[in-house]
C-alpha cells in the first residue's frame, strides 16, 4: 500500500518533469568540478554553488581546517550545554558578536551547525503563543518550517509590500510582534526593503528578523551582509547569517540583543538537543571572516560585482529575444525565469551539452509557472567564464528567437 503510493507519487513527478536527482561531485567545489553519473566522470563549468567568494576551498581555510582538526580532534563529542562547547567555538561566537555591533548594538552572537537549525530557533524560542509572526511570502523554506513549528499566530504579507505589512501590523494585538524575512531571497536574488521593514518595527513596536544567507559576506564593504549594506542599526534587529555559502564552511549564526541570545541558549530546541559541529569547523571560520574582512574580501567582492554585471550586460538581449526573464537582482544570484517545468528542464540539459552546469528550479521551490534558471556567480568565476555561459545560452534559445537575435 505504502510503496504503491509512493510509486504513483513518483509517476506524478516525473509526469510533471518534477523529479530530483543528486549529482555526485568528483572534486572539490570549485567553478570547474567534476561530477559522476553512470556514463563516467565529467568536468563542467559550474554556476550553481553558494560559493559567492570561493573560499570553500581557499588555501588558507583548508589549512586551517586541518590544523582544527589537529588541535580539538575531529568530533565534538556532545551537544552545546553539556561538554561540546569548545574554546574554538566560544572565540567565534566572540569574533561574530563584534563583527555585529556596528549595525545590533551590544550584539550577541550564537553559533549553529546549520542556518535551517538557526531559523528553527529563532522562530520557536521567540515565536510563543503570545507573538504573531509576519511573514514575507517568499521567505526561504526553513524560515516557513520555523514558522509552523512555533506557537505563535503567523500571518503572512506579499513580496516586499510594505503597506500590506504595515496594515497587518496595525490590526494586530499579541504583546509580541516579529517580522520574518530574507535578506536577499534565495530564488530571486533581490533585496528586501529592510529600512522600510526597520521603521515599521519601530512604529508599531515590533522585532526584525532578517535571515542574510546570500547577503553575508558578498554585501557591503566589508562583507558584513545587507545591514551593513543598507548602513542599518537597531537593537530591534535579529540577525542570521550563514557560514555554509560566502564563508565557505557550514554552520550559522543568530546576532541578537544579549537577552535574546541567552533566551535561545536555554529553549531553542534545534540548539540544545543536536551535537556541536566540530570545534575545527569554527577554527577554519575564523580564517574565513579574516580573509572576508580583509584585503581579500575587498578583492574578491570586487571580482564578484564585476562578473554580475558582465553576466546582466550580455543576458539581458539574450533573455528578450528567448521571451526568458532576468529577474532584477544586484546580488550574486541571477535567476533566469523561463516559465515551464519542462522548457527550464530542457534549457538546463542543453547547457550541460556544452559542458555547463545551472540548476533549474522548479515548483515547490518557486511558485507555479515561474520554473528557472538559477544562475549564481562567484569571486572564482572568471571574465571568461561568464562569456562561455552567455555563448552556450545563446546557443539554446528558442529556434525562432535566434534568427532575430543573429
Ligand atoms: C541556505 C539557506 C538557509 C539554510 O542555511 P544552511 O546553513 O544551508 O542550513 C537559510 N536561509 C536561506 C535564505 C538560505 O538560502
Amino acid at each position: 500500500m505504502l510503496l504503491d503510493s509512493l510509486a504513483e507519487a513518483a509517476r506524478q513527478r516525473e509526469r510533471h518533469a518534477l523529479t530530483r536527482r543528486r549529482r555526485i561531485a568528483a572534486t572539490p567545489c570549485a567553478p570547474r568540478q567534476a561530477v559522476e553519473d553512470g556514463a563516467g566522470t565529467r568536468t563542467l563549468l559550474q554556476f550553481s554553488s553558494n560559493d559567492y567568494l570561493g573560499l570553500a576551498n581557499h588555501p588558507d581555510v583548508v589549512a586551517s581546517f586541518a590544523d582544527g582538526a589537529r588541535q580539538w580532534g575531529a568530533g565534538s563529542g556532545a551537544s552545546h550545554l553539556v561538554t561540546g562547547h569548545s574554546l574554538a567555538h566560544h572565540r567565534l561566537e566572540h569574533e561574530l558578536s563584534e563583527w555585529m555591533a556596528p549595525m545590533i548594538p551590544q550584539a550577541r552572537a550564537l553559533y549553529f551547525c546549520t542556518g535551517y537549525m538557526a531559523n528553527l530557533a529563532v522562530l520557536t524560542s521567540l515565536g510563543g503563543a503570545d507573538a504573531t509572526l509576519f511573514c514575507e511570502t517568499l521567505n526561504h523554506a526553513s524560515l516557513i518550517d520555523g514558522a509552523r513549528l512555533a506557537r505563535a499566530a503567523v500571518q503572512r504579507y506579499p513580496h516586499a509590500d510594505v503597506a500590506a505589512l504595515d496594515r497587518l501590523l496595525a490590526g494586530c494585538d499579541t504583546p509580541l510582534k516579529l517580522i520574518v524575512t530574507d535578506g536577499v531571497f534565495s530564488m530571486d536574488g533581490d533585496i528586501a526593503p529592510l529600512a522600510a521593514l526597520l521603521a515599521l518595527a519601530e512604529r508599531h513596536d515590533a522585532w526584525l528578523v532578517v535571515d542574510d544567507a546570500h547577503g553575508f559576506g558578498v554585501l557591503g564593504d566589508n562583507g558584513r551582509g545587507v545591514l551593513e549594506a543598507l548602513d542599518l542599526c537597531s537593537s530591534r534587529l535579529i540577525y542570521i547569517g550563514t557560514l555554509g555559502k560566502a564563508a565557505g564552511v557550514a554552520g550559522a549564526f543568530v546576532a541578537a540583543h544579549p537577552a535574546i541570545v541567552e533566551h535561545m541558549v536555554n529553549t531553542a530546541r534545534t540548539y540544545i538537543y543536536t551535537t556541536a559541529a566540530p570545534p575545527a569547523v569554527a577554527h577554519a571560520l575564523m580564517t574565513s571572516l579574516a580573509l572576508i574582512a580583509g584585503e581579500e574580501g575587498t578583492r574578491r567582492r570586487a571580482a564578484l560585482h564585476a562578473r554580475i554585471g558582465e553576466l546582466r550586460k550580455g543576458l539581458a538581449p539574450v533573455a528578450q529575444a528567448a521571451g526568458w526573464r532576468l529577474a532584477d537582482s544586484p546580488t550574486a544570484i541571477q535567476p533566469l525565469i523561463v516559465g515551464d517545468n519542462g522548457a527550464a528542464l530542457a534549457l538546463s540539459a542543453g547547457l550541460e551539452d556544452a559542458g555547463i552546469r545551472v540548476g533549474a528550479i522548479r515548483p515547490p521551490t518557486v511558485p507555479e509557472g515561474t520554473a528557472r534558471l538559477r544562475i549564481t556567480l562567484s569571486a572564482a568565476h572568471t571574465a571568461s567564464d561568464v562569456a562561455q555561459l552567455l555563448g552556450a545560452l545563446r546557443a539554446a534559445m528558442p529556434r525562432l528567437a535566434v534568427r532575430e537575435v543573429a
